[in-house]
């Protein structure tokens, strides 16, 4: 009998697993395919590595502009598919090497609960019964659909099938314009495809500052992308291509990509058999340990109700669970200061309250922002497009930002540690930022928040 039992092998299955290590615990990791999750084998990682040879592909493109030449490149997709996969594989086998080492048990099969500690595993080795005084449950999440658009893989894809792709589609119809879509149609727009985004709301990326958000929708609409915001797609008509309509008017294009959201995979996994709580699919928790209505039975990662669906909310949430199994004590998930990334290019990063919240929450604030186009840095790398945006409470902390520019995804941790510790202005401030560097965006922007502005 193990200590722990953890249904699902993504990055909160799998966090968990690793960290109860550090208190000599007996644990067994349920997973049906490979463990990896979303994240590893069709999430995070591979839709970072297209952006990413999105990325070399416009530097060697864009290589004139500092003096270098070269001829036009040419993407080769099945090497770039191969570079993927090669990536996706390392990380895979990495983990699998590491939960040995660990001396976790890897059980292959599908998980159910059965009542309090009990999960019974059915795979192709046959069933099995495992039982345990505490079971995490972190079976994640799947990419939803709408009506008129069911997925056939072909024509009307999710991102599963977009990122397996075995040759560049020439016209995309992204539908639905946040974190996921976004990216997508960077990284396609980049390599030559043409690309439509439909997005019902009336900004990409909803939920971000909305002034990031219009930065980063004009300048994929300075490299292609044709954005139609605040619209309703109606149902796709496919034939050779897919029509897409919306309003009185349509798009035709190859390939349809449904972005719309992700829902949880809490169907046919036992949670009836508990006491367990769900809010449409979603497992209640207690937020300070992670546990659910069931004593013993834990949540973590993509199927928590109203937490981010985050692959390092995951690892926090795992943690958070472990602790709590481990010493009986609360080590909750600080969810105020969790950097929230889109990596397209510009990368738009944020941590804490938007102005948006703050207001909601009846707080006086004051916002500052520094412009990338006067820093050296960013001048030098040619990408001198967005800004650094600080919101503090007027005389008071730091509870949020919001950077769009270059490198934003790694700009935005400074910041984290402002809100994690409700830095003010004045003392975050004092600290000196490297000359020349994109930081010193984030530099500027705090001595303006602290009242005494440089450049
Ligand atoms: C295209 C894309 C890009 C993304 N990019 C980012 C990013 O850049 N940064 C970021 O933080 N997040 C990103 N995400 C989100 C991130 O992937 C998820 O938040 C994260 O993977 C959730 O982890 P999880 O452990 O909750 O679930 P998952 O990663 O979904 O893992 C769940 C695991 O459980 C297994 N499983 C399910 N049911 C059972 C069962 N009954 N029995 C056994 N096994 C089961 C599944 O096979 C899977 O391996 C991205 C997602 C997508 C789709």
């Amino acid at each position: 009998m193990a200590d722990i039992v953890i249904v699902g092998g993504g990055p909160g299955g799998y966090a968990a697993a690793l960290y109860a290590h550090n208190f000599g615990l007996d644990v067994a990791l349920v997973e049906k395919e490979r463990p990896g999750g979303t994240c590893l084998i069709r999430g995070c990682i591979p839709a970072k590595q297209w952006l990413h040879v999105a990325e070399v592909f416009s530097t060697v493109s864009h290589a004139a502009d500092f003096g270098v030449v070269s001829s036009q490149p040419e993407l080769d997709w099945q090497a770039a598919l191969a570079r993927k996969n090669q990536t996706v594989e390392g990380l895979v086998r990495g983990l699998g090497g590491l939960l040995k080492k660990r001396r976790v048990e890897v059980v292959t099969g599908f998980g159910k609960l059965n009542g309090h500690g009990r999960v019974e595993v059915s795979g192709d080795e046959g069933n099995r019964t495992l039982e345990a005084e505490n079971v995490i449950l972190a079976t994640g999440s799947h990419a939803r659909s709408i009506p008129g658009y069911d997925i056939d893989g072909h024509k009307i894809v999710t991102s599963d099938h977009a990122l397996d792709w075995e040759s560049q589609p020439r016209r995309v119809g992204i539908v639905g314009g946040g974190v996921i879509g976004c990216e997508f149609a960077s990284f396609l727009a980049d390599v030559g495809s043409e690309v439509h985004v439909f997005e019902m709301l009336d900004q990409i990326v909803p939920g971000t500052d909305p002034e990031s958000a219009k930065m980063l929708q004009r300048q994929l609409q300075k490299r292609g992308v044709k954005f139609h915001i605040g619209v309703g797609v109606g149902p796709a008509q496919i034939g050779e291509s897919v029509v897409i309509p919306f309003g009185d008017d349509s798009v035709e294009v190859d390939v349809a990509l449904v972005s719309v959201g992700r829902g949880p995979n809490t169907d046919g996994v036992g949670l009836e058999t508990t006491k367990a709580e769900v809010d449409r699919g979603f497992v209640k928790v207690d937020a300070s340990t992670m546990q659910t209505a069931q004593p013993g039975l834990y949540a973590v990662g993509d199927i928590v109700a109203g937490t981010p669906q985050l692959a390092h909310v995951g690892f926090a949430e795992g943690i958070a669970a472990v602790t709590h199994i481990a010493t009986g004590n609360a080590q909750p998930v600080d969810y105020r200061a969790i950097p929230r990334v889109t990596y397209t290019h510009p990368e738009v990063a944020e941590v804490g309250l938007t102005v948006e919240e703050a207001e909601a929450q009846g707080l006086e604030i004051e916002t500052t922002k520094h412009a990338f186009n006067g820093v050296g840095r960013a001048i030098i790398i040619g990408q001198n497009q967005g800004h650094a945006k600080v919101i503090s409470v007027k005389d008071g902390p730091i509870v949020g930002a919001s950077v769009v520019g270059p490198q934003a995804g790694e700009l935005i941790h400074e910041l984290m540690y402002s809100v994690g510790w409700e830095a003010l202005p004045s003392e975050a401030a004092a600290f000196i930022h490297a000359h020349p560097t994109l930081s010193e965006a984030i530099g500027e922007t705090l001595m303006s928040a602290a009242g005494k502005s440089l450049h």
